[in-house]
């Protein structure tokens, strides 16, 4: 079984990139760095829209469009950095009519303007592209297009970039720090397919050359990796959800020999949305629908339109990641990245090297969903039984402004963060005000780990601050030390930081108490015989 965890583990759903992979052995590169920070030539300008407008020729394997960037000016700049990556390329990039030069440094490109920037203006440029994209060689974690077939021979055809970045199939600012307020994607496509996007379908226009152009409109912020085009030969079929912000409509995209399966198994999305917004409020795009598409991959947190294809089974392509039972009582993708909603699409992470905001409070939700219908033993069963997924390999914080992501234990050693936290609040109404709290605090925004810390710890009674660092900063697991001697009970933590500071309930000879170690000994008077520390927190212990 172990075995089994390890081989799902490096499979695991947009965990690990294969440019994670690269990037322990390899030193930073200035394109790194490029891509991964707030650059000059990005920060003087603020997103304000876009609209991508991009056709589609599967049979080539081949796109070509242009993407209207609008901005408004933050303070005068000339230069203004995009981001595309070959073999993609730019063919002309045009401001108020006249065309721009600019110059290219890998997949940055630098465009010389020529009308001056005022602050507080509203401008806006295309860039023109076109090419033969990356084929996505292990889609979602190694993305690009992937160019497939449905069982009928006809085009199947998906995007996914997490990680690679946007960049690699349009031309964008690809920085997680900065989203368009609001954005227009407008696919052409073989007529006799249809494309999905993110948002709702606005206009579906037939064109006389044997195409087809859907016009998707998302009227909230939305991070670049979000953004996608599915094209398929999709059926689709719909409920609306009476949600805590009244309708909800809720859209289902499938292959259309899968429908009558579909219409079954999508049972879990509704229980999802019941569940998630129960403990993080309400859904954060009422205005764009929900949407679940059907994929030629495992799927993806594309927002408002979660993309899926674990083949209509239970658990994480029929597996249990917690090997409890308990991971089977759902479907993995529907729960884990519709989660993603609240924790990624709606709070997002400002630089990758957070990405663990993203994963451990949505792999934590896994067990909130469990912790509704099934109950608070069951959920901590999952999440404590995910622990064999952990390998303290690399901290799960990576490092800033060089497009870098920790180690995949930011999924279940994030969550068991969380759930250690949750037993120290010892208070599930205000641990849940909590969760909602910041997804009302940090609405549509980017944000730091700082902020997330500060934020928890404003409601705590006790520092957590140690905590944050111990788990989030280091790969050391935390160990009880203790030892009786002549009637005195003596304990510590150890493998720890230096300032370690965890209370833990620890069950002394049937009692079950809170204690407060410190990495110096701290004892008790104590005849005790029989120590066990409570299973909800992510320790070690050892009697020496
Ligand atoms: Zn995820």
């Amino acid at each position: 079984m172990r075995k089994l965890s390890l081989f799902i583990l490096v499979f695991f759903c947009c965990s690990i990139s294969f440019a994670q992979l690269l990037q322990e052995k390899q030193n930073f590169t200035r394109q790194d760095s490029l891509r991964g920070s707030i650059t000059p030539e990005r920060e003087w300008w603020n997103l304000t829209y876009y609209h991508l407008d991009v056709e589609v020729k599967p049979d080539d394997k081949f796109i070509v469009g242009k993407n209207t960037v609008q901005y408004k000016v933050l303070k005068p700049h000339q230069k203004l950095q995009i981001d595309l990556q070959p073999p993609m390329q730019i063919e002309k990039v045009v401001q108020n009519g006249k065309e721009l030069t600019y110059k290219s440094e890998g997949n940055a490109h630098f465009i010389s303007l020529d009308a001056t920037q005022n602050i507080g203006d509203i401008n806006s440029l295309t860039v023109y592209y076109k090419g033969y994209p990356r084929e996505a060689k292990r889609a979602p974690w190694d993305g690009g297009f992937s160019w497939k077939k449905d069982e009928n021979g006809k085009h199947f055809v998906a995007t996914s970039c997490q990680g690679l970045g946007a960049s690699v199939w349009w031309p964008n600012k690809d920085h997680m720090y900065d989203e368009p307020d609001s954005m227009l994607i407008s696919v052409t496509n073989p007529k006799g397919l249809t494309n999905v996007s993110n948002g709702r379908l606005r206009e579906l226009v037939e064109n006389s050359n044997n195409t087809v152009t859907s016009h998707w409109f998302v009227s909230n912020p939305i991070n670049n990796y979000g953004v996608n085009i599915n094209i398929g030969d999709y059926t689709n079929f719909s409920e609306i959800y009476q949600g805590e912000k009244g309708p909800l409509d809720m859209d289902y995209w499938v292959l259309t020999y899968n429908l009558e399966k579909a219409k079954e198994h999508f049972k879990d999305a509704p229980k999802m949305i019941k569940a998630f917004e129960h403990w993080f409020g309400p859904y954060p795009f009422y205005e764009d629908s929900f949407k679940l598409v059907e994929v030629p991959y495992l799927g993806m947190e594309h927002q408002s339109s979660v993309t899926y294809g674990n083949q209509y089974k239970k658990g994480y392509l029929g597996n249990d990641l917690s090997q409890t039972g308990w991971g089977l009582k759902f479907d993995f993708i529907i729960i884990h990245e519709a989660g993603h909603e609240w924790f990624a699409n709606n709070i997002t992470y400002s630089d990758a090297a957070d990405m663990w905001i993203h994963e451990g409070f949505t792999a934590y939700s896994e067990n909130l969903f469990l912790d509704y219908y099934y109950g608070k033993e069951a959920s901590a069963d999952y999440v404590i039984g995910t622990r064999s997924n952990i390998q303290n390999d690399r901290p799960l914080i990576g490092q800033y402004k060089v497009n870098n992501e920790g180690s995949s234990d930011m999924y279940y050693k994030g969550a068991n963060m969380l759930h250690a936290i949750r037993q120290i609040f010892e208070d599930d109404e205000l641990w849940r005000k909590i969760l909602r709290g910041l997804n009302e605090k940090y609405y549509h925004k980017t944000v730091s780990t700082l902020e997330i810390e500060s934020y928890i710890n404003s409601y705590s009674w006790f520092d957590l601050s140690s905590i944050f660092d111990q788990y989030l900063r280091t790969t050391m697991i935390p160990r009880f030390e203790y030892k009786f001697e002549n009637g005195i009970f003596s304990y510590r933590w150890a493998n720890c930081v230096d300032d370690f500071d965890m209370p833990i309930l620890i069950t002394i000879d049937k009692e079950t108490v809170w204690m407060f170690p410190e990495k110096s000994w701290k004892s008790n008077d104590s005849n005790a015989e029989q120590i066990e520390v409570d299973r909800n927190f992510l320790v070690t212990s050892k009697e020496l």
